[in-house]
């Protein structure tokens, strides 16, 4: 079973301390959700787990399968078996979201095995139909260019479908970003809990507890200018939403003015 291990994280965007020494471990087969307080580094997280260029690692380390990825390039990362949403450019012209799915995928079996000739083009279709039938997409969904007019619902659900058929191991979702209706938090709850079992573990960073309303947590982690500062089981999320975060600031400042 392999485990992503962040240990004491610490990033700076443009000279300034974001993440201030971040810990966290999602084994394979478990949920987990990172909420938080608007501005306390959630997307930061997502990006350097991304390796977006912008975000400058100061310390730390991320660990998966005796990799320290944060000195991996994106693809590298994606190969060995993780997924990071966002991945793909916005649009490809002229290239379908089928195609592109092959093309990925036949990179990570090369990856595992570098005899792989690629996965025939049957059985990817039979693949991909399954896949779609799997998340109740429409099959000429599959034959659309990638990205190109797709609306925001949709391509949430090129990224689940990209989730689905590149099976990774762990598959990091932010949904901080992409100003989600509950249409799009739908599609991504849906598709997270027809994916979710002992092959994959999932890390949904997030400032919508409604989502977990719908894709129910293993564990759930609460974020706090710029560390995880409390983790617990679903129960967390929900008594979040009903008392917001007022009390975890408390016991933070608390516990930072006791140490
Ligand atoms: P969250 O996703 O939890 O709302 P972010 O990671 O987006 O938080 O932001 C954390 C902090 O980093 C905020 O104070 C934000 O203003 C700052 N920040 C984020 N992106 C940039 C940037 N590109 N340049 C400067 N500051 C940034
Ligand atoms: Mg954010």
């Amino acid at each position: 079973m392999s485990v992503l291990e962040i240990r004491n994280l610490h990033v700076n965007i443009e000279g300034k301390e974001i993440l201030k020494g971040v810990n966290l471990s999602v084994p394979q087969g478990e949920v987990h959700a990172i909420m938080g307080p608007n501005g306390t580094g959630k997307s930061t997280l997502s990006y350097t787990l991304m390796g977006h260029p912008s975000y400058e690692v100061t310390d730390g380390e991320v660990w998966y399968k005796g990799h320290n990825i944060l000195e991996m390039g994106p693809d590298e990362r994606s190969r060995l078996g993780l997924f990071l949403a966002f991945q793909y450019p916005v649009s490809i012209p002229g290239v379908t979201l089928a195609n592109f799915l092959r093309v990925a995928l036949n990179a990570r079996r090369k990856a595992i095995n570098p005899e792989d000739k690629g996965m025939p083009i049957p059985e990817f279709r039979k693949l991909l139909r399954e896949k779609l039938e799997l998340l109740r997409m429409d099959s000429s969904f599959a034959g659309r260019y990638l990205n190109e007019g797709f609306s925001g619902g949709e391509k949430k659900r090129a990224e689940i479908l990209q989730m689905a058929t590149l099976q990774p191991e762990i598959a990091i979702l932010d949904e901080t970003d992409s100003g989600l209706d509950i249409d799009a938090l739908r599609i991504v709850s849906d598709g997270v809990n027809a994916l979710r079992g002992p092959e994959m573990g999932v890390l949904v960073i997030t400032h919508y507890q409604r989502i977990l309303n719908y894709v129910k947590p293993d564990v759930v982690h609460v974020m706090l200018d710029g560390r995880v500062v409390e983790s617990g089981g679903p129960e967390l999320a929900l008594h979040l939403e009903e008392h917001g975060y007022d009390w975890v600031r408390e016991k933070y400042e608390d516990s930072a003015v006791a140490s």
